[in-house]
């Protein structure tokens, strides 16, 4: 298993594009003992000029999973998994079987599969991301460990924050207690970053909300971030548990001040809130300085959510089978709440569609949230770029928030987008903006990626090179 393998840091770029602007550029990055990770320390105007910007490369901030399963992930593709394959689809299929796996989860297999999504990650530009590993009574503390493994080995790479998560009950079932003791200590190894549990799976709201308690405190008491699996369903006759969630953060006094977070992920329930009821849950937030963050993670939503089906009369026809997701831009742009959107899974059950890709679930979003204008794709960039990483609680590598631009200052982490023709007809469409980048977004081959200054090595860069003209780097 060999990690990924990083060029020596780049110091200079000549030639790059940025958003919004018609010239090209040439960059350089200055590594000191203060900044060993590197600082870009100068952006000028290229020399020579060109007449013809198209032919140079498109640098935007690189990508962030700010939430996805690394243990669950391609459980599909595994041969000792072979015989789980979804027969019906169901969501009941989905549990029974990913439990059956999970019996059969072995370190070395763990971190095949875990290699399998992070290469495909990296290589799509994820220099960040929030990775959920299950502790339980039928894993014990495996995938964790495994967390533990890829964490350290692939550093270089990427950034991962480790959440100890808690997919089955904790207060309640046979196993809850058992379940529990397995997370007191899951949270305590060096390895965890953050606390993440699934109330909703508890067998009654009481315990639901024991579970809510359980996650805050202990994320408290140990200065880790908390992340809720919550309101995953579209029943109106079942009580949100965002409102106790909150509340309990206002009482423990949990605030924007203690300098870690609160994830909320699904939330597929807050689609049914009514105008009056988004507007109490922004203020609420604002209020009381919460540092609360929600993620859509609509491969998921789409997949899984659906309302209760009815009976008799009450039955639903097909075509009458709702969806439900968080609408992302509206909750930043209507109600300044923080959201972003996450992969979630992959080549599982739970999710058997789609990519590790950021960019092709930005690219979902322009047509989930029906938000078509080039404003529109740049929001959907930060949500899978600069937003996310802030919302999952790294430190920001650019000066200006989540803007797109890489700034004088900012840390070189980076994609490169390079106008490849892998169509072999001598022909490349230039994408010349963020919003073609995200309508369709290009081949991973054709994605440079830089984490602190360095970039991953492909197998192909070398035809990259050959005929993308433009960009040209140098490095120590
Ligand atoms: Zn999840």
């Amino acid at each position: 298993m060999p990690p990924p393998q990083l060029t020596n840091p780049i110091k200079t770029i000549q030639g790059v594009r940025v958003p919004n602007s018609k010239s090209t550029w040439d960059i350089t990055v200055a590594y000191s003992a203060d900044s060993p990770q590197g600082t870009i320390s100068s952006i000028t105007p290229h020399q020579p000029p060109s007449q013809d910007s198209t032919q140079f490369p498109l640098l935007l901030p690189s990508l962030t999973h700010p939430h996805i399963h690394i243990d669950k992930a391609f459980i599909h593709g595994a041969p000792e998994h072979a015989h789980l394959l979804p027969v019906t689809g169901s969501f009941q299929e989905a549990l029974s079987f990913t439990t059956q796996a999970k019996g059969q989860f072995a370190l070395p297999a763990l971190t095949k599969r875990g290699e399998w999504l992070l290469a495909e990650s990296v290589a799509s530009g994820v220099t960040a991301m929030r990775a959920f590993v299950e502790v339980d009574r039928a894993v014990q503390t495996t995938c964790l460990d495994a967390g533990g493994i890829l964490k350290e080995k692939w550093k270089d790479a990427c950034e991962i924050q480790i959440v100890c998560f808690a997919q089955d009950p904790i207060f309640s079932g046979m196993h809850g207690e058992e379940n529990r003791g397995l997370m007191e200590k899951g949270i305590l190894t060096r390895h965890t970053d953050v606390i993440g549990t699934t109330p909703y799976v508890e067998s009654d709201i009481h315990s639901a909300k024991m579970n809510i308690d359980w996650a805050i405190d202990r994320a408290m008491h140990l200065g880790l971030h908390v992340d809720f699996h919550l309101d995953y369903n579209l029943d109106h006759n079942k009580e949100p548990l965002v409102w106790y969630v909150l509340k309990r953060l206002r009482e423990k006094g949990w605030t924007s001040q203690l300098g870690k977070r609160v994830m909320l992920g699904h939330c597929s329930r807050l689609t049914l809130f009514s105008s009056v009821e988004w507007e109490r849950l922004a203020r609420e937030i604002r209020e009381g300085d919460l540092p609360v963050s929600f993620v859509g993670l609509p491969t998921s939503d789409l997949y899984m959510a659906s309302p209760p089906p009815g009976e008799g009369a009450g039955a639903r026809a097909p075509h009458e089978k709702q969806r439900g997701t968080l609408q992302v831009p509206e909750m930043i742009r209507k109600y300044a709440l923080d959201a972003v959107m996450g992969v979630n899974n992959v080549g599982n059950a739970f999710t058997p569609w789609g990519s590790p890709d950021p960019l092709s679930l930005a690219c979902l979003g322009v047509g989930v949230y029906q938000t078509g204008t080039q404003a529109d794709a740049e929001l959907l960039y930060e949500c899978v770029s600069t937003r996310a990483r802030a919302a999952i609680g790294l430190p920001i590598r650019t000066s200006s928030g989540s803007d797109l631009t890489l700034k004088q200052g900012d840390r070189p982490d980076f994609l490169l987008f390079y106008n490849l023709d892998d169509t072999g007809c001598e022909l490349s469409r230039v994408r010349g903006s963020v919003a073609e980048v995200v309508w369709d977004p290009p081949a991973r081959l054709s994605r440079a990626v830089a984490c602190n200054g360095r970039l991953m090595v492909k197998p192909m860069a070398e035809m990259r090179s050959q005929s993308c003209p433009g960009s040209n780097l140098g490095y120590i």
